[in-house]
C-alpha cells in the first residue's frame, strides 16, 4: 500500500528522472507498461481516475477496476488499446472507453496509448495518456436524449427568439401543424395564428421578456391548410447561460379530441336532460294534443331536423291516409291545401309495418317522383331531402301514427337520432294509451254527472207536487191512524227532497253554477234557532248549545250557512246511533267565529277522515244509515268559498268534532278597505 503523504506514484517506467517528475506533476492520467502489458509506472492522476492503487509490476495492461465498452459490454484485456499497440507495435489513435470504479461509479476516457522504442527501435512498452471526458459525454448524451424526447414527442415543441421568430420546430410540430421544419424555421410565429388573435402573440412575447411563463393558455392555432386547430400551448421563457431571457420554448399540445368528447359529452348530457324532461312532460300529461305536440318540438330541436311532423295513422279497411296532428319547425298553413301523405312505398313501412325509416337522401329513394298526383315533393312543399320516420306504436301493436322529420339537405339524420326519437316516441305512446283511458273515463264522469244533474231536475218537480198535496191532506180532518202515515209520508219527502237538492248542488257546483247571495248577518241568532228546533225534533238527542254571549256577526249565504251547519248536526246525530246528546259551541277566535260540532258517536280512522269530503265517500262502516255522501262534500265547498276552513278531531270509536272557520265580518270589511 501507498502511503498517503507519498502519492501512490509507482515505477520508472524506465524513464529518465526529468521526464518521470514531469508525468508525476500532470493532472492528466499517465500510465506505462512494459513490453509484456506489465504496468510499471503511473502517475497520482491516475490513481484518481481509476479509483484504485494498481500493483506495480503484477497488474497488466491497465489500472481501471473494469474496463467496458461504450455500450457496458465487458472489455477483454487484449482487446485494450495498449494491448493492441503492444501487440502490432504501432501507434494508434486515440479510442473511447469506459471503466467502472470499485465504487461503482462510470467514468468515459479517452485512451492515447504510445509505443516506447529503445535506441536500437525495439518495442519496449507503452505510454499511456487517459483523458476524463464523463462530463462532457454526459452532456452529449443528455442533449441527444432531449432531442429525441423533443423529435418524439406529440406535442408541438418549438422555439423562438424575442421577436416571435422561430429557431427550432420538431416532429409533432410538423404533425399538429402541417408544415416542415424548413417551412417554418426563421419565419415568424404569426404564420400559426389566426388574424383574429394575433394580438395573443404580443401578449406572450410581453410576458416572456419579464421571465413569466404562460401555462395551458387553450386557443386556436392554424393549420398549414387553413383549418383551424384548438390547442393548449404553454410557453415558458429560455435563458442563456448569463441568465439573460433570449427567447421562448413552446409546447402546443391538439386538444381537438379533447373538445370533441367534450362536445360529445355535453350533447349526451343534453339529450339526456331533454329525454328526462320530455318524459316527464308527457307522463304528466293527460291531453293527447299537449302530448304530442311536446313530443314534436322536442324531436325536431334534437335532432336538428327542418321541421318535424306527428302523423295521426287513420287506417281502414279501405286504406291508409295520415292525418297531420302536430307540427313543428314550420306553419301549417303550408299543409293546408296539401293532400295528406299516403300509402306510398315511403310511408307505408312506417305507417303498416312499425318500421323506422331513415334515408339520407330522399331524392334518390326507388319510389321518389313516381307517385301521382306531385310526383316528388308537392309545389310548396319544403325541400326534404333528409328524411326519417319513426312509428308511435301502441300497447296493444297498433300504429297511433308516425313522427316524421325533413331536411333540405342530405345526411342530417343519424343513428343517434333515429334511437333518440324511437325512445321517446315509446314514451309517449304508453302517455297516449294512458290519455286514451283516462279521456274515456273522464267522458264516463262527465256523462254520469249530465245525468245526476237531469235527473235530480226532473224528481224536484213531482217532489214538490207530492209534497203539496200531501200538505193540504194533513190539514184536513182524518183518522189517527191517517194522520201518523201522512206525517210519515211529509217527513220522507222531506228527506228525499234534501236528498235531490244535495245532487243539484252537487251539479251546480261541478258546472260552476252554485251562486251566493251573500248578506251580513249574526249566526249567533242562526244556531239559537238551529238547536232549538233540533231540541224539539230530535227523538233520539239532546242538542247542548254553548254560544257565545254576543252576537257574532258575519258576511255570507244564511242559506247556505245554515245547510252546512245543519250537516254537520245531522250528521252527528246519525253517525252517534248509541249516544243521547250532541254539543254545538260558536265561540269567537282572533279574527274568526269557530262553530263546532261535537259527538259521541263511532268516530273516524285516519285513513277514514282523509277521504271524508270527496263526493261521494261513505266510511265502510256506515252499513244501515242512509245518506249519499255528499253532505260534506257541499259544507267543505261552500265554506271555503267563503273564504274559510274546516277542521276535523275525531277519535275512532270515541266520537268526532267539526269545527267551521269563517271569518268576521269586521275582517272582511278590513280586508276589502285595505284593497
Ligand atoms: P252521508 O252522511 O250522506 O254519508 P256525508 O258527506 O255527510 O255523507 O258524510 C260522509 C261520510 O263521513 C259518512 O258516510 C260517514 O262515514 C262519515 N261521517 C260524517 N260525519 C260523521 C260523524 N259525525 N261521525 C262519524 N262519521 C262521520
Amino acid at each position: 500500500m501507498q502511503s498517503n503523504d507519498e502519492p501512490a506514484i509507482g515505477g520508472s517506467g524506465g524513464m529518465g528522472v526529468e521526464f518521470r517528475h514531469l508525468l508525476d506533476g500532470s493532472p492528466v492520467a499517465n500510465y506505462i507498461c512494459d513490453a509484456e502489458g506489465r504496468l510499471t509506472y503511473f502517475n497520482k492522476a491516475a490513481i484518481e481516475l481509476w479509483g484504485r492503487t494498481p500493483i506495480l509490476g503484477k497488474e497488466y495492461w491497465c489500472g481501471s477496476w473494469k474496463i467496458l465498452y461504450e455500450d457496458g459490454t465487458p472489455m477483454p484485456l487484449e482487446d485494450t488499446p495498449i494491448s493492441r499497440v503492444l501487440k502490432k507495435g504501432v501507434e494508434e489513435e486515440k479510442s473511447e472507453i469506459r471503466i467502472e470504479c470499485p465504487n461503482g461509479a462510470y467514468k468515459y476516457l479517452l485512451v492515447f496509448p504510445k509505443p516506447l522504442f529503445d535506441r536500437n527501435g525495439k518495442l519496449e512498452g507503452v505510454h499511456c495518456t487517459l483523458v476524463d471526458i464523463t462530463e462532457q459525454k454526459r452532456d452529449h448524451i443528455k442533449k441527444e436524449t432531449l432531442s429525441a424526447i423533443v423529435q418524439s414527442s406529440d406535442d408541438a415543441i418549438i422555439s423562438k427568439n424575442l421577436q416571435g421568430v422561430i429557431a427550432s420546430w420538431n416532429r409533432g410540430a410538423q404533425e399538429i401543424f402541417g408544415y416542415s421544419e424548413d417551412e417554418t424555421v426563421g419565419r415568424s410565429i404569426t404564420m400559426l395564428i389566426p388574424e383574429e388573435r394575433l394580438n395573443e402573440e404580443d401578449v406572450i412575447l410581453d410576458k416572456i421578456k419579464r421571465g413569466i411563463k404562460i401555462d395551458h393558455f387553450e386557443t386556436i392555432r392554424k393549420h398549414k391548410s387553413g383549418r383551424d386547430i384548438p390547442v393548449s400551448i404553454t410557453v415558458s421563457p429560455v435563458k442563456d447561460s448569463g441568465g439573460n431571457i433570449v427567447g421562448a420554448s413552446k409546447v402546443a399540445r391538439d386538444i381537438t379530441a379533447r373538445i370533441e368528447s367534450q362536445a360529445a359529452m355535453k350533447k349526451y348530457i343534453r339529450n339526456l336532460e331533454t329525454l328526462n324532461t320530455v318524459g316527464k312532460s308527457i307522463s304528466e300529461n293527460l291531453n293527447v294534443e299537449g302530448i304530442l305536440q311536446r313530443v314534436t318540438d322536442a324531436t325536431t330541436s334534437l335532432t336538428g331536423a327542418a321541421f318535424g311532423a306527428f302523423f295521426y295513422n287513420n287506417s281502414d279497411d279501405k286504406g291508409s291516409t295520415f292525418q297531420l296532428f302536430t307540427l313543428s319547425g314550420a306553419p301549417r298553413e303550408i299543409f293546408d291545401h296539401m293532400a295528406m301523405p299516403r300509402h306510398t312505398d315511403l310511408f307505408l313501412p312506417t305507417f303498416r309495418d312499425r318500421k323506422v325509416v331513415r334515408i339520407d337522401d330522399v331524392t334518390k329513394h326507388g319510389d321518389f317522383g313516381k307517385n301521382a298526383p306531385y310526383k316528388g315533393m308537392p309545389k310548396g312543399h319544403f325541400s326534404v331531402v333528409s328524411y326519417l320516420a319513426i312509428p308511435v306504436i301502441s300497447k296493444n301493436g297498433a300504429v297511433i301514427g308516425g313522427l316524421l322529420y325533413g331536411h333540405p339537405e342530405a345526411g342530417k339524420f343519424t343513428a343517434e337520432h333515429e334511437l333518440l326519437v324511437i325512445n321517446i316516441a315509446a314514451q309517449a305512446a304508453v302517455s297516449l294509451d294512458n290519455s286514451k283511458l283516462f279521456e274515456q273515463v273522464k267522458s264516463l264522469s262527465e256523462k254520469k254527472d249530465e245525468f245526476i244533474a237531469l235527473a235530480s231536475h226532473e224528481l224536484k218537480t213531482p217532489l214538490t207536487t207530492i209534497k203539496g198535496y200531501l200538505q193540504v191532506l194533513s190539514k184536513k180532518k182524518a183518522d189517527k191512524v191517517s194522520q201518523l202515515f201522512l206525517d210519515k209520508s211529509l217527513c220522507q219527502v222531506d228527506k228525499l227532497n234534501t236528498l235531490v237538492e244535495d245532487l243539484l248542488n252537487m251539479s251546480r257546483i261541478e258546472s260552476g253554477q252554485l251562486n251566493f247571495n251573500l248578506e251580513v248577518f249574526d249566526i249567533r241568532e242562526m244556531l239559537k234557532e238551529i238547536v232549538e228546533t233540533f231540541s224539539y225534533s230530535s227523538q233520539s238527542h239532546r242538542v247542548t248549545g254553548t254560544l257565545w254571549n254576543d252576537s257574532v256577526i258575519i258576511e255570507g249565504d244564511k242559506q247556505r250557512i245554515e245547510q252546512a251547519i245543519l250537516n254537520l248536526m245531522t250528521n252527528a246525530i246519525k253517525y252517534s246511533p248509541k249516544a243521547d246528546e250532541i254539543f254545538v259551541d260558536l265561540e269567537v277566535v282572533g279574527e274568526n267565529m269557530v262553530v263546532k260540532v261535537r259527538d259521541m258517536g263511532i268516530g273516524l280512522t285516519e285513513e277514514q277522515r282523509r277521504q271524508l269530503f270527496t263526493r261521494f265517500y261513505r266510511a265502510e262502516d256506515t252499513q244501515g244509515i242512509s245518506g249519499l255522501g255528499l253532505g260534506l262534500y257541499l259544507t267543505k265547498q261552500i265554506i271555503d268559498r267563503h273564504g274559510g276552513s274546516i277542521e276535523v278531531a275525531s277519535e275512532y270509536g270515541m266520537g268526532s268534532e267539526f269545527s267551521l272557520i269563517l271569518p268576521l265580518a269586521v275582517q272582511k270589511l278590513k280586508k276589502v278597505k285595505a284593497i
